[in-house]
């Protein structure tokens, strides 16, 4: 990259960061709700490292990542700049000693061995992080996640595993240009967090909702999101469609 291709790709990250925080103040202003109650996540899957180290200066220290490679690759490209990186995406557990070197936080656990794996990880590695439960609000088969009637018994098993910090959930809502079959699915979360608030084993939080992506944060803030993940907003469509990063899709 030249100089100038690197100072108008800088600019671009800048305005589209602005535009994103933003419309989160402007949707939180609209519904009574604190604007630094929504943390916006940027997610950077498909971005190369040199736009990301550009994405770092525009203000992103945090940095989502939906594949365990890709994100692991990165970091270690990076490891001169201080980024949080988030992994997002489905997690094999012999994949979880890499997880656990690098990772801050985790948004997509939906399994006991996988807990029970990382948990073990992070212990030798004297860590702990960040972790949200990932549940399947769409009950769209592609998806990962739990089925919402499973959530109940899955986090009562939570609390063997010390070095998982149990935060919130974590959903995709249905790709759909049908608002009301979207906010559905944000709105399921919502009360699988009430109930969960009531009767989850003491010791973990379900305070956090990851929820709301480039096409959908706006309604995820409507309905409760915390964190919003938004990758295209901010860096611009990806090359491929999203069938190519969630295989199984449409
Ligand atoms: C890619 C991705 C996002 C962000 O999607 P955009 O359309 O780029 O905003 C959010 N969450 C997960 C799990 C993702 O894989």
């Amino acid at each position: 990259m030249d100089a100038t291709t690197q100072e108008q790709q800088l600019n671009e990250i800048k305005n589209n960061l602005a535009a994103v925080k933003q419309r989160i103040v402007d949707t939180c202003q609209r519904i009574g709700r604190d604007p630094a109650s929504v943390r916006l996540l940027p997610v950077t899957k498909t971005v190369p490292v040199e736009r990301l180290r550009l994405a770092y200066a525009a203000g992103c220290l945090e940095m989502g990542e939906n594949k365990i490679q890709e994100a692991r690759e990165k970091s270690e490209a990076m490891s001169d700049l201080d980024i949080k990186w988030a992994v997002i995406g489905h997690l094999q557990t012999n994949k979880a000693k890499y997880l656990a070197r690098f990772a801050n936080e985790f948004q997509a656990l939906d399994s006991l061995k996988v807990a029970a794996e990382l948990d073990k990880r992070l212990q030798n590695e004297g860590r702990a992080i960040d972790v949200y439960v990932q549940v399947n609000s769409s009950g769209e088969e592609s998806k990962f996640g739990l089925p919402p009637d499973a959530v109940r018994d899955f986090v009562k098993e939570l609390p063997n595993y010390s070095s998982l910090r149990i935060k919130g959930l974590m959903t995709l809502a249905i790709f759909s240009s049908d608002h009301d079959r979207v906010r559905e699915c944000f709105i399921k979360m919502r009360d699988i967090q009430a109930m969960l608030r009531q009767e989850a084993p003491a010791g973990l939080s379900f305070d956090e909702l990851s929820m709301g992506m480039s096409g959908d944060y706006e309604l995820a803030i409507e309905e409760g999101a915390t964190v919003v993940r938004v990758g295209q907003a901010i860096f611009g469509k990806r090359p491929l469609p999203d069938s190519h990063y969630w295989p199984g899709l449409g």
